[in-house]
């Protein structure tokens, strides 16, 4: 990846960011591979040549701040941290000879059976329990632990809420009342085998694709996409709110013929059409300037 530096902040914030990292081939780590295979794809293929703005990294650099700290720090009897993980799962399927399962857990309690990680997170994922990640993420650790012949039956993910009000959380009951959250998981057999088949079945896919052209790499689907769909808005035509939105054209169209069949509606309301957009495409893709259906409906489209 390139560092670009807009503002001249310190050297010292560059240098932070930019960690040389080269990927190694048949190796994905476990939060990688929660990623989209062609996001996957991409940014391996294309890591040299995006850009990203030192600026633009502060959380990553909170991040490997809060690391450091805890790096430095003395474990309790039991605990380890920051251990590296890298399983080769050619022991575990035939076909994926050759290919590895990295990375680093951030804290594993022997003693507990459980694995720890830091995070950061904003109020909203709190407010609507949007966990489901971080406890796919810590149950890929929590394998790739038990590999090395440790047994895990828990995990607690300690958040920072990044974007935390204090106003608000006295007055919003919903609200996190503290700006560090922390999530408990447990994990049984069923868990095991559920993530079990979820790493074979990505690898397989990612052997699959890792020589297909860029074209050729499976579309994002809408969820990876974090698709919000089209909404069509029946409203009165000096207003910018809708008075309501609409799945489907048929039901908006519906709605508005009802709305004329009243004399005192008449000619008063319209349809407007909210496309749809993808969020992670155009908020937290970093090869989406590489990406085939990111270039046909975002940049050609603007052209
Ligand atoms: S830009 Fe969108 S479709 Fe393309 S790789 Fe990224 S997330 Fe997937």
């Amino acid at each position: 990846m390139k560092i670009t530096n807009q503002l001249g902040l310190p050297k010292q914030l560059v240098e932070l960011v930019n960690s040389n990292y080269k990927p190694t081939q048949h190796q994905y780590s476990c939060t990688t591979i929660l990623k989209p295979t062609r996001q996957i794809i991409l940014e391996r293929r294309y890591g040299e040549q995006i850009e990203q703005d030192v600026s633009d990294m502060c959380w990553m650099i909170f991040g490997i701040a809060v690391h450091s700290v805890i790096e430095n720090s003395q474990e309790d009897e039991g605990q380890f941290k920051e251990e590296k993980l890298k399983v080769d799962l050619g022991k575990y399927w035939e076909e994926l000879e050759g290919y590895y399962l990295s990375g680093r857990s951030d804290m594993i309690d022997l003693i507990k059976k459980m694995i720890v990680d830091w995070k950061t997170c904003s109020a909203w994922k709190v407010i609507y329990k949007d966990f489901e990640d971080w406890r796919k993420e810590m149950l890929i650790y929590a394998w790739a632990v038990k590999d090395i012949g440790f047994e895990i039956n828990k995990a607690e993910a300690i958040a920072f809420i990044k974007d935390h009000n204090k106003t608000k959380s006295k007055t919003d009951s919903q609200y996190p009342k503290l700006p560090i959250w922390v999530e408990k998981f447990k994990f049984n057999d069923n868990s095991f085998k559920e993530i079990e088949k979820f790493i074979y079945d990505k690898f397989m896919e990612l052997k699959k694709y890792e020589n297909a052209t860029d074209k050729e790499l499976p579309i994002c689907t809408d969820e990876e996409r974090w698709r919000e769909p089209t909404k069509y808005a029946v409203k009165k035509k000096a207003n910018i709110k809708a008075s309501k939105l609409h799945d489907t054209l048929e039901e908006a169209e519906k709605h508005l013929e009802n709305l004329e069949n009243k004399e005192e509606c008449k000619g008063l309301y319209e349809i407007e059409v909210r496309e749809g957009t993808d969020k992670r495409c155009l908020e937290y893709c970093s090869c989406c300037n590489f990406c085939p259906y990111y270039i046909k409906n975002y940049m050609e489209k603007s052209d």
